[in-house]
Parts: structure tokens; C-alpha cells; sequence
């Protein structure tokens, strides 16, 4: 991995003018965020900022100035998050639900009313990250990464690794409303003119990016747009956990992507398909019964299949299901296992101590066995009695 000396000083730079400019109150009230009021000392205390700072190719203010356009900015610990966040009247079957999110945001931020019936873009761009933050401490947990892994900055440059789960800057996240602006910023920024939920990585500065259009994904409801978030950054966690230098197996990924969404809320899914972009499949709430026939009729695809796809091309509709539940029983039966055969997989080195990618076959195989103490068929086994007595029929 390149990291050439230009880059370290635009960034450096870039971060100076950053805390210069967060030290200011926005001037016109209505620019000031209806959570934390910009309050220097509680976004300190929070470790959250709402910009500028820098961001995919340039920096948030560049974005603004060259799209003509005013999205929020916040960021978080591990975060750079903006974009637009259209004012949602939360339904009333799910009042009960954010009333106890924003009542637990409360704590943090004095200023918000847990009885609102509308989010604004502040209250949704603060609640959006506050679930990034905690979903950033599940994932690590599920990875079998303590907390303290990547803190010490001396053991990361010995690894050649950075701080984020080992890559060297903050994951981010981008929300667009049009399409057409959408289009027009990934045409600008990563010379492509696409329209669907993409996830990028952006070597310059060595982090992985995430964005999507809500007008291109029909999303209106905030879990939706929860879900797929959660979805994209389960891909880009994984990817970069211990660096990212080479493709994961894609069950693994996607499995781990769905099992995520599902867990969040199981009414809005998203699916992977060829090159890293997303797409809408069937709608269907519950897979366990779906999952449970596929065993019984002995057309769930196995362990030994699975490892072998390379592609989100070779995963259909039957798979996506297989593989969420395969990851549903690792990590409900097996959590400390499940991390300790990813942290291996994701930390293949070669003979030189370059990252090596390579017989990812036989490495998971290897790495079933050593960890589960199972055999590919034993696992197999294991994983169908366990879904037959889990899993409701209907
Ligand atoms: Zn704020």
C-alpha cells in the first residue's frame, strides 16, 4: 500500500483548517443543529463534530462548493458521515421505538425532546451516526477484536496497519436525496456515473466509503435507510478489519451483511450483487421457515459450495438465505470461534509478509477445522439440526 508524503500533508493541513472552523457557532440559527446546538464543549465531550473536515477526494466544504448543494456533516470516532436527511414523521406503530433511542441519546445531548413525532435532518443525522458508533462496537465484538487492538500506534506501524480496525482513516458515509446528484458526485469524485449503492475504496487516504441515493432506492422509512447503511458499512468493516488487501470468501461477507440488517430490523433487506452495488430483491420478513424447507428438501447450498464462490454473481436468492443463516448459527453458537477463524482468515500474511489472499479454499477449510475442531461436513451437519430445531416451521 502506497501512502506517498503528498497525501500526508494534505491531510494534515486539511485537518488544521478543520479545528479552526469547529470552534465557530454557525452565524444564522437555522443552520444550527437542533441536537447539540453546535456547542463546542458538548460535541468535544461527545467526540463529535459537525465540520468541515475532510472527506472522500477532497474535503466537505469542496463537495458543498462544486455541487451547489447543503448537506449535514457529523463527525463521529471512527465516522465521517453527510448528506441529506429529509424531515420523517416517525408512524405511530413505531413511536415507542425511537421515544427509547432518543431517550437514550438524551443523556448525551441535554437539548432533545424524546417525544418528538418528527425527525428533522439534525435529529437523523445524529441518530444515524449514534447506531454507526454502536454498531462499530458489535462488529468488533463479533470479530473477536478487543477494543484495545488497535490503540497502540507503535504495534500498527510495525503491522503496517492504522487505528481503524487497521485501516488508516475513518470509514464514511454518504446519503444523497436525488439520484442525478448522486450520479453527478460519484462521476465527479470516483469517475463513474453510477446510481446504485456503491462501496469504494478510496486509497489515497486508505479508508473505505459508502453511498447511496434515497430517491434511487425508493427509501422513505429511517430503518430502511438504517438497514442498508448497516448493510454497506458490515462490508467495509469486514473488508478493512486487519486491512483491507484482499477479497473475504463472499458468503462470509454477505452472510455477515445480511445477518447485521436482519438483526437491526428484519422488514427492509438489501442485496449484493455483482460489483459491490446493491439491489432490492423479494420481500420476505421472516427466513427461518424459507431456510428450514431449503434443508429439509436438501437444497441449501453447503459449507464446501459456498467457500468456493467468488462472486456476488454465483450467490442467487436461495443462497443469500443460506448464508445469512450459516452466519446466524457461527455466531449464535460458536461467537468466540466464528471471531477467532475470521481474525486468522483476515490476517493471512505470505512467506515475505505481504498479505496473502490466495487458496482461500483450503484456508477456510484449514481454518473449520482448527477453530470449530469440524470437518466441512461436520459443519454442515451441525449447522442442519441446529436450523431444523431453531427455526419455526411456518
Ligand atoms: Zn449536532
Amino acid at each position: 500500500m502506497k501512502y506517498t508524503p503528498s497525501a500526508i500533508l494534505l491531510a494534515s493541513l486539511l485537518l488544521t483548517n478543520t479545528l479552526a472552523a469547529q470552534e465557530k457557532y454557525p452565524k444564522k440559527k437555522k443552520n444550527r443543529c437542533t441536537v447539540c446546538e453546535h456547542d463546542p464543549e458538548l460535541m468535544e465531550a461527545n467526540k463529535m463534530n459537525h465540520g468541515p473536515f475532510i472527506f472522500a477526494r477532497t474535503d466537505s466544504q469542496k463537495i458543498m462548493d462544486d455541487m451547489v448543494w447543503s448537506p449535514v456533516w457529523m463527525e463521529t470516532q471512527h465516522y465521517r458521515l453527510g448528506g441529506d436527511f429529509p424531515k420523517w414523521k416517525i408512524p405511530e406503530v413505531e413511536r415507542k421505538i425511537y421515544r427509547a433511542e432518543l431517550t437514550e441519546l438524551q443523556k448525551k445531548f441535554p437539548k432533545i425532546k424524546p417525544k418528538t413525532r418528527t425527525l428533522d435532518k439534525w435529529y437523523r443525522l445524529h441518530m444515524l451516526a449514534n447506531r454507526m458508533e454502536i454498531f462499530y462496537s458489535e462488529a468488533r465484538a463479533s470479530f473477536g477484536c478487543s477494543p484495545l487492538e488497535f490503540l497502540d500506534e507503535s504495534k500498527n506501524i510495525r503491522r503496517g496497519l492504522g487505528p481503524f480496525l487497521g485501516e488508516k482513516d475513518k470509514y464514511e458515509v454518504m446519503v444523497f436525496e436525488e439520484t442525478n446528484l448522486y450520479r453527478e458526485f460519484m462521476t465527479l469524485n470516483w469517475g463513474l456515473a453510477y446510481v446504485k449503492p456503491q462501496r469504494w475504496n478510496n486509497v489515497d487516504r486508505d479508508c473505505l466509503w459508502f453511498g447511496l441515493s434515497l430517491q434511487q432506492e425508493e427509501i422513505k422509512h429511517d430503518r430502511k435507510l438504517q438497514n442498508i447503511v448497516l448493510h454497506g458499512l458490515s462490508h467495509n468493516l469486514l473488508d478493512g478489519y486487519m486491512h483491507y488487501s484482499f477479497e473475504l470468501p463472499v458468503w462470509l461477507t454477505e452472510g455477515y451483511a445480511h445477518w447485521v440488517e436482519r438483526t437491526n430490523d428484519p422488514r427492509f433487506t438489501t442485496f449484493c450483487s455483482v460489483e459491490g452495488s446493491l439491489h432490492e430483491g423479494k420481500t420476505l420478513n421472516d427466513w427461518r421457515p424459507e431456510v428450514r424447507k431449503l434443508i429439509k428438501k436438501d437444497e441449501a447450498a453447503t459449507f464446501a459450495a459456498l467457500i468456493r464462490r467468488a462472486s456476488f454473481a454465483e450467490i442467487n436468492w436461495e443462497d443469500h438465505l443460506v448464508c445469512w443463516s450459516k452466519l446466524d448459527f457461527l455466531l449464535q453458537t460458536k461467537p468466540k470461534e466464528f471471531g477467532e477463524f475470521l481474525t486468522e482468515l483476515v490476517s493471512r500474511r505470505d512467506s515475505k509478509g505481504y498479505p496473502d489472499g490466495s487458496k482461500m479454499d483450503d484456508a477456510q477449510r484449514n481454518g473449520f477445522k482448527k477453530h470449530f475442531d469440524w470437518t466441512l461436513n461436520q459443519a454442515e451437519k451441525k449447522w442442519g439440526e441446529w436450523a431444523l430445531n431453531t427455526y419455526p416451521a411456518k
